[in-house]
């Protein structure tokens, strides 16, 4: 059977053992499409065959989360951990609260986890894991409360050798305190099975800033490369969370504008330039929405979400140099990728996870736009963490400075990988292929040897 074949085989069993998971579907396709250049040099078939088991999750949690609301009624929602695979490490992935979360936006997310993890040149296998919970609206108590049966119900399954979980979209150092409080008094253990702890309580420097601090260092990287850098960029930035946020510190340090952020209501375009500190105020203290930003700025542009032509993101209206698609999955189209190179965007930089289409990536390699895939890009969240595992494990506390060099470092090895790979495999400067292939090389390599 010829490689086009196969893969076509492997994406048909999945699309009929995994009916309706579009978002693994897309994952699958672009990974496996994306090792072409390695399955047609593999004389003895090992990658040809390990796709069909490369493909499926070690183990799938589905749990039933009750919780009781303000006005003391039962609610339920359902809890995921999808335990992709540990051939180099324990599980490690964050967990998403949203209510957009189901097992196949579970499944791709921890199946994209495999392949970053491996490509941080780290120890550490791939998961992820969430629930439909809305935190949106909900009072403090509220998320306790729901934080702490969500924890009730996965606690078996985790533990600091075995699956250690963190933060993705709506949980943060919050819910993350939460969470650790009701595993502590469970099992009576003060252990790192969580990572994205508070500093006081065994997080680690830096873990917060990491994911958007790594994002920048990458597409620092790319530019570099090509002779150019931050320096006087105009970059448009979606999303508001935590990499957000921390892109638009990090490319302020680096002598770059950013000008745009992003909530589910709307965005924001501030053509002098986010002001970081009502942003951080907004976001981080009081939990509120992008409409006070505006109130606050009345020289920034603010667009709510009802003004959307059809599902399309404003962000990518606005002109700029390099894009940071920061928010969620597939938030960049084709028609966004039209406009980024109608205003002549050179790079598009992936802070989310999976957030252009396939249609769009395709549009932005055939214009030449550099592109920063996410596994490679928003690879300083998960690095970070393992080093936060690293210091729970020796008790050792490293300071912002030592962590933030240590970031840097891992990030410029990620994307050395990634470019040497597209090199080794006649595809230079393809980041996309240079990511997957080599983040798969060492998992399926690990697979083989351990018989799995
Ligand atoms: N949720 C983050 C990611 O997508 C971080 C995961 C972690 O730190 O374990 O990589």
């Amino acid at each position: 059977m010829s490689v086009e074949a196969h893969i076509k085989k492997v994406l048909h069993t999945i699309e009929s053992q995994s009916p309706g998971q579009k978002e693994f579907y897309q994952a699958a396709h672009e990974v496996l499409y994306s090792l072409m250049p390695l399955l047609k040099e593999d004389e003895r078939y090992d990658y040809f065959n390990i796709l069909e088991r490369i493909t499926v999750p070690e183990r799938t949690i589905i749990f039933k989360v009750n919780w009781v609301d303000d006005h003391g009624r039962i609610k339920t929602n359902f809890g995921y951990r999808v335990q992709f695979n540990s051939a180099i490490g324990p599980y490690k992935g964050g967990l998403r609260f949203h209510p957009t979360v189901n097992l196949g936006i579970v499944k791709f997310l921890g199946f994209e986890q495999v392949f970053k993890n491996a490509l941080t040149g780290l120890q550490i296998g791939g998961a992820k894991g969430g629930s439909n919970f809305d935190p949106k609206g909900k009072s403090d108590n509220e998320i306790m409360r729901f934080c702490q049966a969500f924890m009730t119900e996965l606690y078996p399954y985790i533990g600091e050798t075995q699956d250690i979980p963190a933060g993705d979209i709506g949980v943060g150092p919050r819910e993350i305190g939460y969470l650790f409080g009701q595993y502590k008094k469970i099992t009576r253990q003060f252990e790192g099975v969580l990572t994205g702890k508070d500093i006081k309580w065994g997080g680690s420097n830096a873990r917060k800033e990491a994911t958007g601090y790594g994002s920048v260092y990458f597409a620092e990287n790319i530019l570099n490369k090509y002779g150019e850098s931050l320096e006087g960029k105009r970059c448009c930035v979606s999303g508001s969370g935590n990499v957000a946020i921390y892109t638009i510190e990090k490319l302020y340090e680096m002598g770059a504008t950013p000008v745009s952020c992003s909530d589910s209501k709307g965005t924001i375009y501030h053509e002098n330039g986010i002001d970081l500190n009502s942003l951080k105020a907004i976001k981080e203290i009081n939990y509120q929405s992008l409409e006070v930003y505006a109130q606050v700025h009345p020289d920034a542009v603010y667009t709510p979400v009802s003004h959307y032509p059809d599902g399309r993101h404003m962000v990518w209206d606005i002109p700029c140099d390099i894009a940071f698609p920061s928010a969620t999955q597939n938030e960049l189209n084709l028609e966004d990728a039209k406009k980024l190179v109608d205003h002549g965007c050179m790079l598009v930089n992936e802070g989310a996870n999976m957030p252009t289409t396939p249609k769009a990536m395709e549009y932005l390699k055939e214009k030449g736009v550099w592109f920063g895939p996410g596994k490679a890009a928003n690879a300083g969240g998960v690095t970070t963490s393992q080093l936060e595992m690293s210091q729970n494990a020796s008790m050792a506390k490293w300071s912002f400075e030592e962590v933030d060099i240590k970031l840097r470092q891992i990030m410029r090895n990620i994307f050395d990988t990634a470019y040497e790979t597209s090199v080794e495999f006649d595809c230079e400067g393809d980041l996309v292929s240079g990511a997957n292939i080599s983040g798969f090389r060492k998992v399926a390599d690990s697979m083989i040897d351990q018989g799995s």
